[in-house]
Formats: C-alpha cells, sequence, structure tokens
C-alpha cells in the first residue's frame, strides 16, 4: 500500500469532478477542490446548497455518482467508511456519538480503544495506562480537563460537542471533517468552540461545513462557497467577502452573512 504523506502543505484530499445525484435531483454538481495538509477550510453555502452531501462524500458516509476523491493521490471514493476512518479521515456526527453514563475522559478512553483494537495497535500490557494518559492529554486540547469525571450527559450542550471533537480525534486522524460544530449553539458557546477550533487547526487538518458566513470569516484561511450543489467561489476569506456572485447569495437570504 502506497505511504499516504501528510507534510505540512501537501494536498491530502482532493475532490474532482464530485457530484451526487438523488433520483433526478443534483445535490451536487462536479465540484473540484484540492485540501492541503496544515489549514483549516471551510465550505459554506446557505441551506441547502449541498454542503453536507459534500461531507458525506468527503467522509465516505455516501458514494459519488461522479468524479473521482483522492486521498494522499489515491483513490478513495467507494470504501467502505470504516476505511476512511483508517486511512485517517475522521467526522464528527451531529446525532451525538457520546456515551452519556460513561465520564468525558471514559469516553475518550473508550474512543481510544475501540479505534486501538479494531487496527491491533496497543497490545502490550501497559497499554491501558498509556490510553488512560492520552485521554487526559485530549482532554486537555479540548478545553475539557475540568471535566474529567463528569458524566457526558451532564455537560453542557457546548461542552459535550467540544467532547464529541475529542471523540473524532481519538483516532489521530490527519484530517478532521466537521459539520455544522456550532449547530444550536448561543453566541458564548459559539465563541468558546471557534477559539477550541482555531487552537487545533495549529496542529491538525479541518475541514469545516458551516452555513454562518461571519463565524468563519475569522477562522479560516481559505473558504469554498456552495450555491445550488455548484462551486461558485474559492478564495480567501477577503476574497469572499469581495466576491460578487457570493454577496449576492447571501444577501439574498433573511439574515444576511447569518449570525455568528
Ligand atoms: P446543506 O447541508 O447545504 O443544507 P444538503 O447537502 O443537506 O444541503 O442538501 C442539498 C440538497 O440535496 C437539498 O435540496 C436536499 O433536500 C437534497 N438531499 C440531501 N440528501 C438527500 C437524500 N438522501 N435524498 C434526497 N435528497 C437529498
Ligand atoms: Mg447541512
Amino acid at each position: 500500500m502506497a505511504q499516504v504523506s501528510t507534510g505540512a502543505g501537501e494536498v491530502l484530499l482532493e475532490a474532482r469532478g464530485l457530484g451526487r445525484r438523488f433520483g433526478d435531483f443534483v445535490a451536487l454538481d462536479g465540484v473540484s477542490a484540492q485540501f492541503r495538509a496544515g489549514r483549516i477550510t471551510a465550505v459554506i453555502g446557505p441551506n441547502g446548497a449541498g454542503k453536507s452531501t459534500f461531507f458525506n462524500l468527503l467522509s465516505g458516509a455516501l458514494r459519488p455518482t461522479s468524479g473521482t476523491l483522492l486521498f494522499g493521490g489515491r483513490p478513495i471514493a467507494g470504501l467502505p467508511q470504516h476505511r476512511f476512518a483508517h486511512l485517517g479521515i475522521a467526522r464528527s456526527y451531529q446525532i451525538t456519538s457520546l456515551f452519556p453514563r460513561l465520564t468525558a475522559h471514559e469516553n475518550l478512553r473508550t474512543a481510544m480503544q475501540a479505534f486501538a483494537a479494531r487496527y491491533d495497535l496497543w497490545t502490550r500490557r501497559d497499554a491501558l495506562r498509556d490510553l488512560a494518559e492520552r485521554a487526559d492529554a485530549l482532554l486537555e486540547a479540548i478545553g475539557l480537563a475540568a471535566r474529567r469525571d463528569r458524566p457526558a450527559a451532564s455537560l453542557s450542550h457546548g461542552e459535550q460537542r467540544a467532547l464529541e471533537i475529542g471523540v473524532a480525534l481519538a483516532a489521530a486522524p490527519k484530517l478532521l471533517l466537521l459539520d455544522e460544530p456550532t449547530a444550536g449553539m448561543g453566541p458564548e458557546e459559539t465563541k468558546a468552540m471557534v477559539a477550541l477550533l482555531r487552537r487545533l487547526s495549529e496542529e491538525r487538518t479541518i475541514l469545516l461545513v458551516e452555513h454562518k458566513m461571519k463565524m468563519i470569516l475569522g477562522l479560516s484561511e481559505r473558504i469554498l462557497v456552495l450555491h445550488h450543489g455548484r462551486l461558485i467561489a474559492d478564495g480567501t476569506p477577503a476574497e469572499i467577502q469581495a466576491d460578487a456572485e457570493v454577496r449576492r447569495v447571501y444577501l439574498g437570504q433573511s439574515g444576511g452573512y447569518g449570525h455568528a
């Protein structure tokens, strides 16, 4: 099997003419884009633009009906989803993936253990202690060290979302895919999540799907804009803000650029 290189700046994931139909309806129409290591990229667009469809194609939850998907230069479209995880593509789930009665620490430890067991990693006897330490480091990274021994169910909505990101990170992915991580959050929780994503993006490659334009302008280095399943813009936040078509699409919406 070819080694997947993950040096900063290298193309990690590439979509070539990626498309998806549902019957006669074209939800995603021939999108081509490259995603490089060590960056935070956002895919935005109004509701119904095809963002979740794109996200599901990139994370292996859906198969494309046209085009190809390359990871480290290798075609991966059509592989079963667990192969995506094994290759290093992790996704968060909008439907909660937490065990409500387990503590924050136990949730992370369980996720790490499940991933390790599946791929025969850490077979040594001291692996359990190692796992506990790694779970602590991960708790710290997602800002939940103070909630270590609290059951997941007792955490606030924002903290649960952060823990879900921790669960996705438990597999030490090369690429983290997030679909609307601030969905259902108030301004304070949104701010905390944006700060978390900014911290995480220093060491990880993140691809974020979001409909709130304002939220991602200060966070992403690069923004892709989908509208009616088509990629209508791809550039820096400054380029996106100045783009006439993007302005038209967003200003046509109630709330303009959306609530941050
Ligand atoms: P977004 O995430 O940008 O709001 P989606 O990717 O969820 O958009 O949906 C894009 C379009 O594709 C919508 O019109 C939606 O109704 C349609 N769609 C999404 N999933 C399905 C499906 N499984 N079957 C039929 N239509 C779908
Ligand atoms: Mg969506």
